[in-house]
């Protein structure tokens, strides 16, 4: 009797801890996203009083608004990324899956980027199988995460600087890489890559804008398809996202 007592303090002690925890990063989650969005809005704000108070130049009045239209792209793409993430996580978002041909898609992405690649002079390379089977996926979350692992490796990497895609089979798995030869990452910071809000503190990349969402967003969807991503990469050498996708319905689909 004695000991079930105990035990029962026990399990009520450990169940307080698990929720103060959910409590405390509930609560830097709300720091972070507050944080983040007052920036650009001060410089909404700080620009338009400018707007209103001073007798401006159309030239400066041009760039006033273009710094207010800067920041309130900068805002809707922080508030879209974190309605994805939340519904992701309150299983909210509905998956349409069926067989996907990677390659079809990998063409797809890398054409919409072709610009922006070339104004870096960024080279890309894709090693695609012709014999690659289908993966069990819903394409448009697969667009997404395949655009944003692209969009990291252009914007991660210097001018001039190669990005390459490759495919293969493994198994009953599709491995699909994504190389650059950019600035990498520190194993410290690999650590934390994933999560929420997790930007890398660097000079190199003090000046690209990024919300820290995208990764954790990535990391989210391939979990609900059933793949994996991980991360091989050495600071000032490059990084290789590896993702991994189910080339089968997990359950099989019985005969008639
Ligand atoms: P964002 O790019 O919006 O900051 P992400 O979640 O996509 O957010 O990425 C998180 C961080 O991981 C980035 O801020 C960057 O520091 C680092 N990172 C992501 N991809 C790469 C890459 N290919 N090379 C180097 N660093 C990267």
């Amino acid at each position: 009797k004695m000991r079930g007592r105990k035990l029962g303090i026990l399990h009520v002690f450990r169940d307080v801890t698990r929720e103060r925890e959910l409590d405390r990063r509930e609560r830097e989650f709300l720091a972070e996203v507050t944080h983040e969005l007052r920036t650009p809005l001060t410089s909404i704000k700080g620009y338009a009083d400018l707007l209103i108070a001073e007798e401006l130049s159309p030239e400066e009045q041009r760039e006033c608004l273009e710094i207010i239209q800067r920041s309130a792209a900068r805002m809707t793409t922080l508030i879209n990324d974190l309605i994805d993430l939340s519904r992701l996580e309150l299983g909210q978002v509905s998956f349409h899956i069926s067989f996907v041909n990677v390659s079809k898609l990998i063409h797809l992405v890398t054409e919409s980027l072709r610009l922006q690649f070339q104004e870096k002079q960024q080279k890309l390379t894709l090693s695609l199988p012709n014999n690659l089977p289908p993966v069990w996926a819903d394409p448009d979350r697969l667009t997404q995460v395949f655009t944003n692992l692209l969009v990291n490796a252009h914007r991660y990497t210097p001018a001039g600087g190669k990005i390459a895609v490759r495919a293969g089979q493994d198994g009953d798995r599709v491995r699909i890489q994504f190389i650059d030869n950019g600035i990498g990452i520190s194993a410290e910071d690999q650590v934390h890559l994933f999560s929420k809000f997790f930007r890398v503190r660097s000079q190199s990349i003090a000046n690209i804008q990024g919300s820290g969402l995208g990764l954790a967003i990535t990391h989210s969807l391939i979990e609900r398809l059933g793949g994996t991503i991980t991360l091989d990469s050495t600071l000032g050498v490059g990084s290789t996202f590896t993702v991994t996708l189910p080339t089968a319905p997990p359950q099989p689909i019985p005969q008639p």
